[in-house]
């Protein structure tokens, strides 16, 4: 019957709707965090000397390539205060994404719980559903209306009610530090009450940190694993798109201990095989000559000063935004931002909320893209995102004053 050819209902993804060829061509694209600069061309190298050599055009070991998993070890190492151990504690994924999705899909029977934090990274939602898991949500409340400058770190957790969250199918807690969409870097405390939470109830901690490497205001990242007794059921998930400006590439890795990364390793491996094997080459390269070019302190400056020069031109409009601490997100209060309701909105933005419309608006009539805010919560809470948009200030410089001078057509 055509009933056998319908397939799932997915509503189309965000990133499909926004994306840059739905856009007129010289829309300034601050939607999707991708960069509009290549990686440093040490790292460019690396990857076309790759290409050059007969292995590293074909199959990985599941695991990562040897190169990739040990200049890991030598780069987190310390970060993680752990001897890591390249053969069991070490996964090198097809981006984070993958890492992730292997994680519930070795974790998850059917009818588990994993708790996340809302507004959330959209992917993680169907990453647990189509794994049988249950998602459950936790706010992270906006910022009072009476704090004028809000920042990332006004947006708060209840303890409360991510204690009343937790049921016996909890299994899994995802933590994004640095937060996708708030930039919110959660601070030690936070993840100190997060870990007891984790501990006296049996949980294993997802610690999304693929945004480690900007954390802005010499604020402090906290790596969860690294908090007592926690290592044993925490995965910490990395990426080299992040971490190189190369978000295309699709490697990525995850790090933790053995009774973790060995489940996931089996799933990987069903689901990838191995990742691209060229281009994990080249982010082992980007590891290991990382200190020596500076490359870390020089490219969170460069981020520094493109946050910067965007929130000046937020400020200059007069908008309510969230000053973020980590990532390259910004989220603008999007409430004053007027258009008309007979505007040709396509179909794909009227079925959704009113921030959807703001976004389309925005992108074809002041020319540059964002994303709605509202595809970070579930169904039932759409609402409480409707009035956030989110630009991404990961581009040159030359881009983001453009991007500035055009928001002033708000006004
Ligand atoms: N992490 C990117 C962002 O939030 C998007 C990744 C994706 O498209 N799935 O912009």
């Amino acid at each position: 019957s055509s009933r056998l050819l319908e397939g799932r209902a997915l509503a189309q993804d965000v990133w499909s709707i926004f994306n840059a060829a739905n856009l007129p061509s010289d829309c300034l694209n601050l939607g999707q965090g991708y960069m509009n600069f290549a990686p440093p061309k040490w790292i460019t190298d690396a990857a076309t000397e790759a290409l050059n050599t007969v292995g590293a055009n074909h199959y990985s070991h599941p695991k990562g390539r040897p190169r990739l998993r040990k200049a890991i070890k030598q780069f987190y190492g310390s970060q993680f205060n752990r001897d890591l151990d390249v053969e069991s504690e070490i996964l090198v994924t097809s981006g984070a994404n993958e890492g992730q999705y292997s994680v519930f899909v070795a974790f998850l029977e059917h009818g588990d719980e994993v708790i996340m934090f809302e507004p959330f990274f959209d992917q993680y939602l169907p990453s647990v559903t189509f794994n049988g898991g249950k998602p459950v949500y936790v706010p992270l409340h906006p910022p009072s209306r009476d704090i004028t400058k809000p920042t990332s770190n006004d947006w708060t957790i209840d303890f409360e009610e991510l204690r009343a969250a937790v049921t016996p199918r909890t299994k899994i807690i995802i933590v994004n530090t640095p937060h996708n969409p708030v930039g919110k870097v959660f601070t030690r405390t936070e993840l100190e009450k997060i870990a007891a939470l984790a501990e006296e109830f049996n949980l294993l901690v997802m610690a999304d940190e693929v945004y480690d490497c900007l954390v802005f205001d010499n604020k402090e990242h906290v790596r969860i694993a690294t908090l007592p007794g926690m290592w044993e059921r925490t995965v910490t998930v990395g990426s080299a798109g992040k971490s190189f400006a190369a978000t295309g590439w699709r490697v990525g890795w995850l790090i933790g201990p053995a009774s973790i990364i060995s489940p996931t390793l089996a799933a990987t491996t069903r689901i990838v095989f191995c990742s691209n094997s060229p281009l994990q080459e080249a982010a082992a390269a980007g590891l290991e000559q990382a200190v020596e070019h500076q490359f870390f302190e020089n490219q969170l400056k460069e981020y520094q000063e493109r946050r910067d020069i965007f929130v000046d031109a937020l400020d200059q409009l007069g908008v309510t935004y969230t000053l973020p601490e980590g990532t390259y997100f910004v989220l603008m209060d999007s409430s004053s931002v007027k258009f008309p309701d007979d505007y040709p909105f396509p179909k794909t933005v009227l079925g959704r909320g009113r921030d959807f419309r703001a976004c389309w608006f925005i992108a074809m009539e002041i020319g540059v893209s964002s994303i709605p805010v509202s595809e970070f919560y579930c169904e039932e809470h759409m609402s409480l995102g409707e009035n956030y948009i989110r630009f991404s200030f990961c581009k040159d410089l030359d881009t983001l004053k453009a991007a500035a001078a055009r928001l002033q057509n708000l006004k």
